[in-house]
């Protein structure tokens, strides 16, 4: 070993869903949006003038900052805006999580939280979900570092409702509470905003990626009261001030300003996973209530891990987890209603095959 191989920072890095570079395929496998952004996205991209690259982006994200204040009411000083939401979660991973006691989060839940533990060094304990994999609360009742909840919950697709949120927060006055709430435009229960203004221990994390149909432009935001939003601005200007790029701050305005493009958007999905939730059923499947835009599934007789070959030979991905409690279950994202027609063909004739 070189001496210098010791001073590697050494991490076990998060997996992401693969972006396989077949032709003809069905991708549910990360759970994308099947349609574009709002117009206005698209217009903005073909007004690019290619001179301004010349200067740096506003390093304060003014403008968005200013229209995700003003969609969700909140005041300017409210709202911080990263590369994604897996940028601002790392940022507040780092601001937030500075204690020698554990951060607490379930044992099911986004696979990226102990890989951020891991990188910072943040000591962390995970909470087992109940058997239907809800959070069981007075498991956070103890003392701890922080806390962070995926709502609705990934992979599960699980809402938990406010009261629940309220309940934990109230419960850890001394500590951060992060919520995750990629998913919570497609959940039949309110944001945990509203909740900002009673505690000011809470942070909300959402993103662009999923309801909002820009994964690949990297859009995230925090929110949360001034004195947090301000600690997360000082780690950001701590590492790189210059996060969002032009051309992501105004397309990421255009996608906030059309809210009625935004609520269809919402509402197609939500059809179709209802739709599908149905021929699922009659499959033979079985899942918890689904809250976002993926349902995650187990079959009654078919192991998952040979469904999800199954589909990988037809072209169709899903997103499989070999890890304890719910390597039986495949994750599937919830696509055009063409898509899932396929899928449900492919599905009935492997089932019927498998017998
Ligand atoms: C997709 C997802 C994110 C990350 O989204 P980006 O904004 O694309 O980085 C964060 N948390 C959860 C639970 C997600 O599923």
């Amino acid at each position: 070993m070189k001496e210098w191989e010791k001073n590697i920072r050494r991490v076990i890095p998060y997996v992401p869903g693969e972006q396989p570079a077949v032709e003809k395929m069905v991708k549910l496998n990360t759970n994308e949006n099947p349609y574009p952004p709002a117009p206005g996205v698209a217009r903005v991209l073909h007004e690019l003038n290619a001179d301004t690259l010349r200067f740096y982006p506003d390093p304060t994200i003014s403008l968005l900052v200013e229209e995700l204040a003003r969609f969700y009411g909140l005041g300017r000083d409210q709202v911080f805006v990263g590369v994604g939401s897996d940028d601002v979660l790392a940022t507040a991973f780092l601001t937030f999580f500075n204690s020698e006691l554990p951060v607490l989060f379930p044992d099911i839940t986004y696979s990226f939280y102990p890989v951020w533990c891991q990188l910072y060094r943040i000591p962390y304990k995970t909470q087992p979900l109940d058997e239907n994999f809800r959070i069981v609360r007075e498991d956070y009742y103890r003392e701890n570092g922080g806390i962070i909840l995926a709502n609705p919950n990934a992979p599960t697709s699980i809402y938990e409702k406010l009261e629940l949120i309220d309940d934990i927060v109230s419960h850890n006055k001394d500590s951060i509470v992060i919520v995750d709430e990629a998913y919570i435009d497609f959940a039949d229960g309110p944001s945990a905003i509203e909740l900002i203004r009673k505690h000011d221990n809470l942070v909300i994390v959402q993103t662009f990626s999923k309801a909002r149909s820009m994964a690949g432009m990297r859009i995230g935001y925090a929110m949360g009261n001034p004195e947090l939003i301000k600690a997360l601005n000082d780690v950001k200007y701590s590492i790189n001030s210059y996060t969002l790029n032009q051309t992501a701050i105004l397309a990421g305005v255009e996608a906030v300003k059309d809210e009625a493009y935004f609520r269809e958007n919402i509402k197609r999905i939500v059809d179709t996973r209802e739709r599908f939730e149905e021929s699922l059923r009659a499959l033979g499947f079985s899942f918890p209530k689904p809250a976002a835009n993926f349902v995650f599934a187990t079959h009654r007789e078919i192991p998952a891990i040979s469904i999800f070959k199954a589909l990988r030979e037809n072209n169709i991905f899903v997103r499989y987890f070999d890890m304890p409690r719910i390597d039986n279950y495949l994750r599937i994202t919830i696509g055009t209603d063409e898509e899932m027609d396929i899928l449900t063909s492919s599905l009935r004739r492997i089932i019927e095959n498998y017998k």
